[in-house]
């Protein structure tokens, strides 16, 4: 994408791949290469770092932050696959939905794969994740990536998520769904541009299209019969995307509710729905993303995450 000024500002984030190391070592090899240690963030202001210096991150545990524009994709530890370089508003999905090691999940649009890995570290590489992806170009690109990474739990599958039956038995296991479908793009700061002259018609057609597509995907997610998470995701700033497709899956899902997640998190979804998140550059310092957590009713009480 043509690279804007906003997305020069962007903090440079890093995730730790903890399938292959620790933050502890990788904060160790980054002093030993001549960069400076800032410690833990507290306040988001501190993520304001200059050339070399880093820190962890507020909210996320294996996120560390650089100045904008650090460039890694030459480093030894990215090409080792230890470090992930992944938005924070992006790291959100998988840490939210937090798949217990040994289950079995599903990630229905999973190209180019950072959620699936960041899944797989989670699960400590044990248990099963399921890969879908339509595209087979994205989806070689991912096989790639997970090769570096080291996840041996994932079984990908170019397929189509929509016609994925949820009876088969080999999903009869599945409790967790991470959604993270085709969208409009709208919160990528670099896809951001003015749209003032295009088609207001056209717009409105692709944003309806999209949120179909969308709220079938879900609605689909959901039907599996052992589910009791899924976590829906876009980066996308439009409401059609994000908080109307999850009303209209809660009103045809009357099983399922939506968890508040992240109290200390700054930017909400829209009223009513200020149990989801949405991430922004001048909010959250990342991306524009949106996450809800959804829950089947009968597992637990209404507990915050
Ligand atoms: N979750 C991915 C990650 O973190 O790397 C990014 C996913 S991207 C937003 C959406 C993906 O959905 C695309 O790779 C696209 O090919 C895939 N997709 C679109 N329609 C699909 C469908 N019906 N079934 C499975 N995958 C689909």
């Amino acid at each position: 994408c043509v690279k804007r000024p906003a997305a020069d500002q962007l903090p440079r984030y890093v995730r730790v791949n903890t399938l292959k190391t620790t933050v502890e070592d990788v904060v160790d090899y980054m002093k030993r290469d001549g960069l400076f240690y800032l410690g833990q963030a507290s306040r988001l202001d501190d993520l304001t770092l200059k050339t070399k210096e880093f820190m962890r991150d507020i909210h996320l545990p294996e996120l560390l932050v650089f100045a904008p524009k650090t460039d890694f994709h030459d480093h030894f530890l990215y090409k080792a696959g230890h470090i992930i370089l992944q938005d924070k508003a992006s790291c959100l999905p998988a840490y939210l939905l937090n798949p217990a090691p040994g289950s079995h999940v599903i990630d229905a649009c999973a190209a180019p794969g950072n959620k699936s890995s960041h899944l797989a570290a989670i699960m400590k590489n044990k248990g099963r994740l399921f890969a879908f992806d339509l595209d087979a170009k994205r989806l070689a690109t991912m096989s790639t990536l997970l090769l570096r990474t080291g996840i041996s739990c994932q079984q990908l599958a170019n397929q189509d998520f929509l016609k994925v039956d949820p009876d088969s038995p080999q999903y009869k296991d599945v409790e967790y769904i991470l959604l993270d479908p085709s969208c409009s793009g709208s919160g990528m700061v670099c896809l951001q541009e003015d749209t003032s002259s295009v088609d207001q018609e056209k717009i409105q057609a692709r944003l309806a299209s999209l949120a179909s597509f969308q709220l079938k995907c879900l609605n689909h997610g959901l039907s599996f019969p052992q589910l009791k998470r899924l976590v829906y995701s876009t980066c996308s700033v439009h409401s059609q995307e994000n908080e109307e497709v999850v009303t209209a899956c809660l009103q045809q899902n009357p099983g399922f509710r939506l968890v508040p997640v992240l109290p200390q998190w700054p930017e909400r979804g829209l009223e009513p729905l200020t149990q989801c998140l949405r991430a922004s550059i001048t909010k959250t310092r990342t991306h524009g993303f949106f996450v809800a957590l959804l829950e089947k009713q009968s597992d637990t009480g209404n507990k915050e995450q």
